[in-house]
């Protein structure tokens, strides 16, 4: 039975989202909207081209990260041969340091993500999905266990949804807690039970990829635009942003010495500044901003003079950084940039899955002289060690992308504060 469409809202992730923080189960997600979406694809005879090509026109991109237009990703999966057994996976494994958006809605909202991932595979004609979900997230585990119980109990999954020929299971796999899985091909590796290294792409997963099928990997927040982007339309979409080539909303957030550090559903085009004053409600008393990250651990530092930049994917590239995940963490004058930087990369040295030497070696490296210079044991040349080490480390020098991630902070650190390297090395 169809029911009344409320007027769209400016925040579609969110606006359900319950006051006092408790999860939205299925009676209460009907009452506002919930599987409205999924019933027009089957009650307006929605095809599966149809939904594809929607979600292209919308400029929806990849909220894990890269950034990647997701109608383009859908497309590339539905031009394999079409006999072929697909897989659609939720990439749930969040392990950004500093970084917790997919959380926030799996636990808050996560029927939100199951009927995007049920509109997803539709249009991906797939009949088997999974949610990879990182190890840690126990809570987020049980609410989307019981959230799939109550859809199958409601025809929402499993055979004929909605009394259409359609059929869907979907599974939650939890990982084992590592970095590397959030990268989609050691993800598939993982979920096959092997290994979770990286593959060397082509084949890309549109073509082979788990168990050697067509499987299209998508992140939470992407996968839960997509019921608002059904209902309301495209036009209505675009609108929502005043970013450069962005569409939509984002979850956006600070973290480090603010007063009031959260993540928020904002409009693309809202400056680091407004986020920081308005949402953040700016930096604590005694503590003064030095340096901010825009979208995690492995997005290269900013300065103050940057904020004024708008938080969408291409201008924070203009000015050197990366919107990634886009919850922000200020960097307080308290901090020392060697110390930070040394905690990160020891991070992501213990991360490396080792397949590849320049990461698998270059990272401890990198570590061991970040620790020598910040005894106060260092010397002047290991500067540049460590910029030749950016350079053998960076984009196109590895398997996957963790190392030229690792850099980013590194190499931003040597660009904005290498008098503080300086400053130690020599005993100052
Ligand atoms: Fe593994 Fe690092 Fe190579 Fe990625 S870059 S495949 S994490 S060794």
């Amino acid at each position: 039975m169809k029911r009344n469409i409320l007027l769209p809202d400016t925040h579609p992730l969110t606006w359900r989202n319950r006051k006092d923080k408790k999860p939205v189960w299925i009676d209460e997600y009907r009452n506002k909207n919930g599987y409205v979406s999924l019933e027009k694809i089957f009650y307006e005879n929605f095809s599966p081209e149809y939904i594809i090509n929607l979600i292209k026109n919308s400029g929806l991109k990849g909220r894990g990260g890269a950034g990647f237009l997701t109608g383009l990703k859908w497309s590339l999966l539905n031009n394999v041969n079409d006999d072929k057994q697909r897989y659609l996976i939720c990439n749930a494994d969040e392990m950004e340091p500093g970084t917790y958006k997919d959380r926030f809605l799996m636990e808050r909202i996560p029927h939100l993500l199951i009927e995007g991932i049920i509109i997803s595979a539709f249009a991906l004609q797939v009949s088997i999905a999974y949610i990879f979900l990182r190890g840690e997230y126990f809570k987020s585990e049980n609410f989307l266990n019981r959230s799939i119980t109550e859809a199958y109990e409601n025809n929402y999954l499993g055979k004929n949804i909605l009394n259409s020929n359609f059929t869907l299971n979907l599974y939650v796999h939890s990982g084992a807690g590592r970095y590397i899985c959030g990268e989609e091909t050691a993800l598939i590796n993982s979920l096959e039970g092997n290994r979770p290294n990286p593959r060397l792409k082509p084949p890309f997963p549109a073509s082979i990829g788990l168990w050697g099928q067509p499987t299209c990997v998508n992140n939470v927040e992407t996968l839960c635009n997509i019921p608002a982007i059904i209902l309301y339309g495209n036009d209505w979409y675009n609108n929502l942003s005043d970013g450069e080539n962005s569409a939509g909303t984002k979850l956006m957030g600070f973290s480090g010495q603010v007063n009031n550090p959260g993540i928020w559903e904002l409009p693309f085009g809202i400056t680091a500044r407004e986020l920081l004053e308005d949402y953040a409600q700016g930096m604590r008393k005694g503590f003064i901003l030095k340096s901010w990250q825009p979208g995690g651990a492995s997005t290269d530092f900013l300065l103050e003079k940057h904020l004024d930049v708008k938080m969408d994917f291409d201008s924070i590239k203009k000015i050197g950084s990366r919107l990634g995940t886009a919850l922000c963490m200020a960097v307080d004058s308290n901090i020392n940039m060697v110390a930070l930087v040394l905690n990160i990369e020891e991070f992501f040295s213990r991360e490396s899955c080792g397949l590849c030497t320049p990461c698998r070696s270059g990272l401890p490296w990198i570590v061991n002289i970040l620790k020598n210079i910040y005894k106060q044991n260092g010397k002047l040349k290991d500067i540049q060690y460590l910029e030749d080490l950016c350079i053998t480390l960076g984009p196109g020098k590895t398997v996957c992308a963790l190392a030229p991630g690792a850099i980013e902070p590194l190499q931003s650190a040597l660009k904005y504060f290498r008098h503080e390297f300086e400053q130690l090395i020599q005993n100052k």
